[in-house]
Parts: C-alpha cells; structure tokens; sequence
C-alpha cells in the first residue's frame, strides 16, 4: 500500500503533536494510533524498542506506521536508565532526584579515593517506520552528548532536562529555546535522519 498515511505508534499527545510539526513539509496524513492497543516496550536498546512499536502498530492498523523510543544513558551508571528512563521513579522530580542521588554519591567515592570522575552521559532517540505488512523499511537513531549536572538547572522542557548539559550549547536542555533542542536534542538529530529517507520513499512511489 502507498505511503500517504502515516500512524504515530505513541500515545502520548505531546509527542504526536511534535511529530505532526515535523512532518508536517511531507505529503503525509498524519494519525493517532488506536486507543487502547498497548505494546509492551520489552527490547533491551531504544532500537530494538522503536521497531516492536512500529511493527505493532502497522500490523493492527494495516498502516504505516512511524514509533519512537528515547532515554537517558549515563557512562558511570552503566548505561542506565537507558531504557528504563521512564520507569526510573514514578514522576520527573523522583527521577531526578534518584538519578542526581547515584551519580553524585559515585562522584563523591571518587573524589575521596583521588580519582576521575565521569559525568559523561548522552540522550538516544530511534525512530522506526513500518509498512503495512509489519516490515521495519527505514531505522535511525540520534545521539546527543552531555553531562549530568551537580543540581538542576533551568525550568523549561520536561523529563531529565534540568540536570542534562550540553557543552556545545553551554546550557542545560531546561535552559535551552525550543528552536535549539530541536536542532541539538537527539530526537531533532534523528528525525532530521528520517526526513530525506521518507521523502525519499514519497518520491520512489510517485514515480
Ligand atoms: P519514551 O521514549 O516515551 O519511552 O520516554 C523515555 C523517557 O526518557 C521519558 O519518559 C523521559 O523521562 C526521558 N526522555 C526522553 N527524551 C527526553 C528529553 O528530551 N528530555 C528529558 N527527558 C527525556
């Protein structure tokens, strides 16, 4: 089936408004999933996590469909929250502070035994399109670098964005104008991966 509609496999409000921004330059009819269809985000990397929504929702709407997954990683946590970012605590306050809470108590045993401490971390966001059938046709993932702030910093955004800094902008992503997380954010990065590939896709089918 031609690609004229795409579902965005998420069911947060938030993240489809945002989606229907970005594609909103493409000949594309942009559509909520179904209410009520959950899939269990069971994958162990963001990719992996992308691709089960993707294929979930294409099949149960004989849609294509386009599926998100982001998070957090943090080299001295091992990588974690990763893809557990959501289900860190149970709100953003809880999960920055649980987050701040690890992080500096490392820092702190490093610090009395003399050695480095790491506060390096990175956001991850991949997207995935799924035809009709369920076949996962275009991946891409966007990284944005960072560190882990002592104490929050800034009041704008949501999640883990008062305590995520990027160097490169010299601000926290709370800190940062909408126009300059989407340039720098990981899913901005991302999503300006997938554009050319979906107008590239547009363009094979009107060929
Ligand atoms: P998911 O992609 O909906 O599974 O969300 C993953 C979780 O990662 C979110 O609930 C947030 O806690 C966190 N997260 C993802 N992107 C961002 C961001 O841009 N800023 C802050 N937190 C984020």
């Amino acid at each position: 089936m031609a690609l004229s509609t795409l579902v965005i496999a998420s069911g947060n409000a938030g993240k489809i408004r945002e989606f229907g921004q970005l594609l909103g330059d493409l000949a594309l009819e942009i559509r909520p999933m179904p209410e009520g269809l959950e899939v269990e985000e069971t994958g162990s990397t963001f990719a992996e996590n992308a691709r089960l929504k993707a294929v979930a929702v294409a099949q149960a709407t004989g849609c294509w469909a386009l599926a998100d997954d982001s998070g957090l990683s943090v080299a001295a946590l091992g990588g974690a929250p990763g893809v557990q970012s959501a289900r860190y605590a149970n709100t953003d306050a809880a999960r920055i502070a649980r987050l701040l809470q690890e992080v500096n108590a490392i820092h702190r045993a490093a610090q009395e035994r003399g050695e480095p401490h790491d506060r390096s971390a990175c956001f991850t966001a991949a997207l995935a399109v799924a035809d009709p059938r369920g076949a996962v046709v275009l991946e891409v993932e966007g990284i944005c670098p960072g560190e882990i702030l002592e104490t929050p910093r800034g009041s704008g955004g949501f999640g883990y964005d008062p305590i995520f800094f990027v160097p490169e902008a010299g601000l926290s992503f709370a800190e940062m104008d909408k126009a300059t997380k989407g340039r720098i954010g990981h899913r901005g990065r991302a999503f300006s991966l997938l554009e050319p590939q979906l107008k590239a896709l547009l363009t094979q089918q009107t060929a």
